[in-house]
């Protein structure tokens, strides 16, 4: 299963990538945690990165482009992927139509999950996430049992230093002018599939595999 996720920021998108990783046993590929990696280990590619993802901007697209495009190539890319939040612009998504042709492979399917604009902020606003395992949370609508810590691993849940409200509207809006072109483009492309993203985590996963026709 090749997969695209698109959404906005807080759309959702990490949370059913985890999903449908243990359901396809396929790679998430996801561009944010790639870059908020090499941020941390102050890689070239990092400090390059940083002042962008501060300031709610996006990564220039040669940046991202290559990362999957490497990503893409390794072994376990083979029977398949789920790109989340890749690609954010018409340039990436015409780079990753090219990178596809190369590796003779072929999307099966966009999914676009659809969530309001007030949703959104206080989605963002309670997203933790642990800082060992990576396993996301929300304060309201997915607690973690013992408070401030991962039911997986005990590790520490971390805000990411870009969920704040002023950088958050930026994000949306950045979203709106440089990603929102997209729906129309794989609409025409045949492969989007539009979900409900406001019903429960467990419903649009649902909602998703029946799209599939995999439920
Ligand atoms: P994205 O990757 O699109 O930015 P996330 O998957 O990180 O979004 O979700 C953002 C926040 O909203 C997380 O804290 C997550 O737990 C929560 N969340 C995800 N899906 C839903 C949902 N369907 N209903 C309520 N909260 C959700
Ligand atoms: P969210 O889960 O809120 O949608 P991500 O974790 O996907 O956010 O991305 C966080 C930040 O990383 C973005 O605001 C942007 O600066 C950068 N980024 C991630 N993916 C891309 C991309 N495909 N193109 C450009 N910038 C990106
Ligand atoms: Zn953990």
């Amino acid at each position: 299963m090749k997969l695209v996720l698109l959404g906005p920021p807080g759309a959702g998108k990490g949370t059913q990538a985890a999903m449908l990783v243990k359901k396809f046993a396929i790679p998430q590929i996801s561009t944010g945690d790639m870059l908020r990696t090499a941020v941390s280990g102050q890689t070239p590619m990092g400090i390059k990165a940083k002042g962008y993802m501060d300031a709610g901007d996006l990564v220039p697209d040669e940046v991202v482009v290559g990362i999957v495009r490497e990503r893409l190539q390794q072994v376990d890319c083979a029977t398949g992927f789920i790109l989340d939040g890749f690609p954010r612009t018409v340039p990436q998504a015409d780079a990753l139509k090219l990178n596809l042709v190369e590796l003779s492979k072929e999307l099966d399917a966009v999914i676009s999950l659809d969530v309001d604009i007030d949703s959104l902020v206080e989605r963002l606003t309670g997203r933790r996430s642990c800082g060992d395992c990576g396993k996301g949370f929300h304060l309201k609508f997915d607690p973690p049992g013992a408070d401030g810590k991962c039911d997986v691993c005990s590790g520490e849940l971390k805000q990411r230093a870009d969920d704040q409200e002023e950088t958050i509207r930026k994000r949306m809006a950045v979203y709106h002018q440089q990603t929102a072109p997209l729906e129309d483009y794989y609409r025409q492309a045949g492969l989007l599939i539009a979900v409900d993203g406001m019903a429960e985590i467990t419903s649009v996963q649902q909602q998703i595999l029946m799209a599939l026709q995999v439920a």
